[in-house]
Order: structure tokens, then sequence, then C-alpha cells
């Protein structure tokens, strides 16, 4: 069984806590927490699949996708204030004790790679580089067999990218919404554009792979789609944009400032022609085109588009999530978390943390409107999730 492509883009409100829910250290009010019988509970309740059997490799779902792809969070923190994903005053603190260790860190992705079947890791957060342990994190994952990589937003790569590199860390994908510094600062709310770029240059410079990742807000920083493809282009750096989720905890999103992928591919064919690619996509979320100028006819590149919300790619997904907390995230619309870390914790033996991740996997929605058609807004933001 596979699961359908969602085209509505109606919002839903976040789903309710399912009941009896235990509140998670640190959690936003809205996100439920339940043990992994408990989420197993749910779905034996709502699906006529039958249940999951144990003892399997792999992290399969209902619907019979493999998450392969593990984003793991590192903090919930954040030095910028992006309008999209975090609100000017910044969210609760989670205590520092109950973010996983980089110990922690390392058994979680030992045991995916071991025996779940995860090939890449990538960090995030908030933002990672904030970790003063991150290098540490790297290198403890290095000997794992999985390819690394980190979401981040550069501030402080600079001086860090060499170690980085050093320990083991393959590639970058850095936040990067326009190289305008005064719009920068009004999307970012922080005058930190020089600093990004410095940590761009030096992490090419270090041996990293670069790509980039761009939200466009329609009257802010859309019109300067045509020269922040151009910067990357010239520095070969792979661009991507991505549309702009309901993922802010302010719940402003309303759709209005989006830019949808078939306005972005508009405003990128004032300046170039983009043909489709024609390679496999391999359930990666981009669309890639290659990217001809109409002033010269020259063949610059690449560029991905990202259609997260009007074209949604769920039956593909081969992603998984660790929140900071060390909770199983099967899905960036769903407000259902599975805590790995507590059980962990209280001494639980490698099989039972992998019975447990296996079956939160398996409770993974079907698409975002969590089985139903729409689109949820959780309550959890994304710099709390790990984007
Ligand atoms: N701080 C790092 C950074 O900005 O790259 C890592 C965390 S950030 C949450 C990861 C990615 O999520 C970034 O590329 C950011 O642009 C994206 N993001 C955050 N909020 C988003 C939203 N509401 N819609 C789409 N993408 C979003
Ligand atoms: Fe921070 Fe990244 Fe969110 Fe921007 S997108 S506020 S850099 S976590």
């Amino acid at each position: 069984m596979t699961a359908r492509a969602l085209p509505s883009t109606g919002l839903l409100p976040a789903a309710a806590p399912a009941a009896g829910a235990a509140p998670a250290p640190g959690a936003v009010p809205g996100s439920s927490v339940l043990p992994a019988s408990g989420l197993l509970r749910r779905v034996r309740a709502e699906s006529s699949v039958p249940p999951r059997p144990l003892g399997d490799d792999e992290l399969v779902d209902r619907f019979g996708r493999r998450a392969v792809d593990l984003r793991v969070s590192l903090t919930e923190r954040c030095n910028l204030r992006c309008t999209y994903c975090m609100p000017a005053e910044g969210l609760p603190v989670i205590p520092t004790d109950a973010l996983m260790t980089a110990a922690e860190i390392e058994r979680l992705v030992r045991l995916g790679a071991d025996h779940l079947g995860v090939r890449k890791v990538r960090f995030t957060g908030g933002e990672p580089l904030l970790r003063a342990d991150l290098v540490d994190v790297i290198a403890r994952c290095a000997a794992l067999g999985v390819e690394l990589s980190l979401t981040t937003n550069a501030i402080g790569l600079a001086s860090r990218a060499a170690d980085l590199r050093a320990a083991g860390l393959e590639r970058v994908n850095v936040s990067l919404d326009t190289v305008d510094p005064d719009v920068f600062a009004t999307v970012t709310r922080r005058p930190f554009l020089a600093r990004v770029l410095d940590g761009i240059a030096a992490a090419a410079d270090a041996g990293l792979g670069v790509k980039v990742n761009a939200v466009l807000l329609r009257g802010v920083n859309d019109h300067l789609a045509p020269e922040l493809l151009a910067w990357c282009l010239e520095r070969g750096h792979e661009l991507r944009f991505i549309e702009q989720m309901p993922l802010d905890p302010g719940h402003a999103w309303d759709g209005t400032s989006m830019v949808t992928a078939a306005e972005t591919r508009e405003l990128l064919s004032a300046e170039y022609v983009l043909t489709p690619d024609t390679a496999p996509r391999d359930g990666a979320p981009a669309e890639r085109f290659r990217v001809v100028s109409r002033a010269t006819g020259q063949d610059l590149g690449t560029v991905g588009i990202i259609a997260s919300v009007t074209e949604s790619f769920c039956a593909d997904c081969t992603r998984t999530r660790l929140t900071a907390e060390g909770h199983v995230r099967s899905c960036l619309f769903s407000d259902e978390e599975a805590d790995l870390l507590g059980p962990m914790r209280a001494g639980a033996s490698d099989a039972e943390v992998l019975d447990a991740w296996r079956l939160a996997m398996w409770a993974k929605p079907r698409d975002h409107g969590d089985d139903q058609d729409g689109m949820v807004h959780p309550a959890r933001g994304m710099s709390a999730i790990g984007g």
C-alpha cells in the first residue's frame, strides 16, 4: 500500500493531544509525547493494516515507506529570528539536561545505522553551531558508516568549518534567503549577513559541499530570487527554494506570504530558462532544473525547488526525525512524538530502544493532514522540531 499525494492546501487545526499523553520536558502545549506503545494502539484503532511485526531491521511505516534519512536536532535555540520560523522574542529555552548528550546522540545514530537502515544523518536545530560539543558529536558519528551533513545558518561557521570537516562532516546546507544586507536583516531580524557569507566561504575552502536553502516571502525577498540564484551559481553552490510552510510557532502562516513553486519558476524565468532535470528524484524533496542564461545561452548549473505545500511529496518520504530532547518525530506536521531518551536514561536496552523507534515509525501519518484532507499547523515550530 502506498501513500497518495495530497493535493489540498487547506489548513486544519493542530491535532488535539491524545488522551493520556504525558507532557514532555520543555514540550509546547498542543504537542503530545506518547510512549511508542500508545502510538501503536492509536494506529491499530485507525487502520485496517495488521500490526507491525517486531524484529524487522528497517524503519518502515504502515504505508510501505522506509526511512533512511535521519534528521537530528541538536538544540532548539537560535541566534537568528527568521520571521517564518521563530517569534521575535524567541521561544522558551529547554533545560540543557533535557537535551541529548553527544554520547546519547552517538548511541541513537549507531542503533539507526546498524539496525534500522539509516544511511544519512543531517544535524539541525535550532542552530546546531550553538552546540559547543558539535565537533565531538560529528566525530563520534563519523565512525558509524553514515553520510553526515549539517543544516545551519552559518553564523560562526567561519572559525569551525575546518574542524568540522576534519571530524568527518561532508556537507552543509546553509540557510540564506537573500544576499541583500537590509532584506537579510528584515527576514532574520538580525544584521548578520556578512557573518553568514564568511561562513559559507570558509565551508567551501575547508572542502565541505555547500548547498543553500532559501525561503521566499511575498513582497519581502521574492523580487531578489534571480539575484540569489546568480550568486549561488557563480560560486558553484546548489540553491534550493523551499515553500514557506505553516511551521511558525506563532501560527501566523495563512499562505498569503508563501511564494509557491510555480511562482518561483516564474520569477526565475525572467532571467533563466529552466529545464526539468530528468535524473530520478529518489525520494529527494527538491525538483531540480537545469539553468540556462537567457542573455548568453550558457548552461550555468542547477536549481532545486521544494514544493512542500503545493505539491506534496509525502508518498515518497524517506525522512524521520529526532528532536533535541530525543523524541522520534516521524512527520513534521504531526504533533505526536515518541520519547526514546527517557527510556534510555531509565536503562532501556538497545533492543527496547529499537522496538520503541520502530513502533513510532510505524505510526507515521500518511501525509501532511495527519490522515485527513488538509494541512495541519503543528504546535511546535520548525526550530523546535528540527528542520
Ligand atoms: N538554523 C538552521 C538553518 O536555518 O539552516 C537549521 C534549522 S532551520 C529550522 C532548517 C531549515 O528550515 C532552514 O533551511 C529554514 O529555512 C527552514 N525553515 C524554517 N521555517 C520554515 C518554514 N516555516 N517553512 C519552510 N522552511 C522553513
Ligand atoms: Fe534560526 Fe534556522 Fe529558524 Fe532561522 S530558520 S530562526 S536560522 S532555526
